[in-house]
């Protein structure tokens, strides 16, 4: 896909489940599995989206999906399916690990950072060895040092090997023109959304801010989230902001429209009708 004159595609590392519960907070069942039916054990599946952005200079990726790295009882609990991954995604792009320059994680919860490392020969080791990582330093710090409240969402073997290869921010920054990270918080303290800009388009990874179309209701935040009313305010600035821009959205865990644009109707945001594009 064209965005100016970079290209932008979204990259699956295949899918997992998460309990319904979890993933709509306040918002009765009742509500919410019509939008994403749930199954005998009360989880709904997600997509695990990754996205490439080729400048022309960089080959960036954002998120790298749930990786390989874990049990069989992890994946009996979340029920990871691998029909593709993003290391075959990228290979069918033409690209190695060696060809990634930059490496983006929105925040570092174990179903957004899982490529980062990967296991050689008994060792865990940085997946991409030329690239760059990228992450908030404050999120850095909860992730290695979670709470009893967060420890389910960290898995410190998913990233930690990386960190020779890791530049540690500190607050919104442009890591090169046009690709700009600004902190969201909500989800986690220091949660980064991607804003992609050039030649007057604009895409913009919104990450678990809004982690599915099903989402976009200001309401309809996670109980996952450590701080909700602050991704409810966000989402209040945010989309309609993103309306504005007729900016292109990637939502990381929509299993039927990963990228969509939106419109606001009488108040409320929702994807343009037809404004699914690509995948
Ligand atoms: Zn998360």
């Amino acid at each position: 896909m064209k965005l100016g004159s970079f290209e932008i595609h979204t990259i699956s590392d295949g899918t997992f489940k998460l309990d319904g519960g979890q993933m709509f907070g306040v918002v009765p069942k009742t509500l919410w599995e019509r939008k994403a039916p749930a199954d005998e054990r009360n989880r709904i599946r997600l997509s695990l989206t990754c996205l490439l952005i080729r400048t022309g200079r960089h080959n960036i990726l954002v998120e790298t999906g749930l990786g390989d790295k874990f049990d069989a009882k992890f994946k009996d609990i979340y029920d990871v399916q691998h029909p593709t991954t993003l290391l075959a995604g990228l290979d069918d792009l033409g690209l190695e690990p060696e060809d990634i320059h930059m490496v983006i994680n929105t925040h570092l919860h174990f179903d957004h950072c899982g490529w980062n490392t990967r296991r050689e020969n008994g060792k865990t080791v940085p997946t991409f060895p030329r690239a760059r990582y990228f992450i908030q330093r404050g999120e850095w710090e909860r992730a290695a040092n979670p709470t009893e409240r967060e420890r389910g969402s960290y898995r410190e073997e998913f990233f930690l090997a990386a960190e020779p290869q890791t530049e540690f921010l500190e607050g919104d920054a442009e890591i090169t023109p046009g690709i700009r990270l600004e902190v969201v918080p909500g989800h986690t303290r220091h949660l980064q959304c991607v804003s992609i800009d050039s030649g007057n388009q604009c895409a913009y990874f919104i990450s678990d801010v809004v982690p599915t179309a099903a989402h976009l209701p200001y309401a309809w935040t996670t109980s996952i989230d450590l701080y909700p009313m602050e991704t409810f305010e966000n989402k209040k600035r945010l989309l309609p902001e993103l309306v504005r821009k007729r900016a292109l959205v990637i939502f990381p865990h929509d299993l039927e429209a990963p990228c969509v644009r939106l419109v606001e109707n009488e108040g409320k945001i929702e994807v343009q009708a037809g404004g699914q594009v690509g995948r």
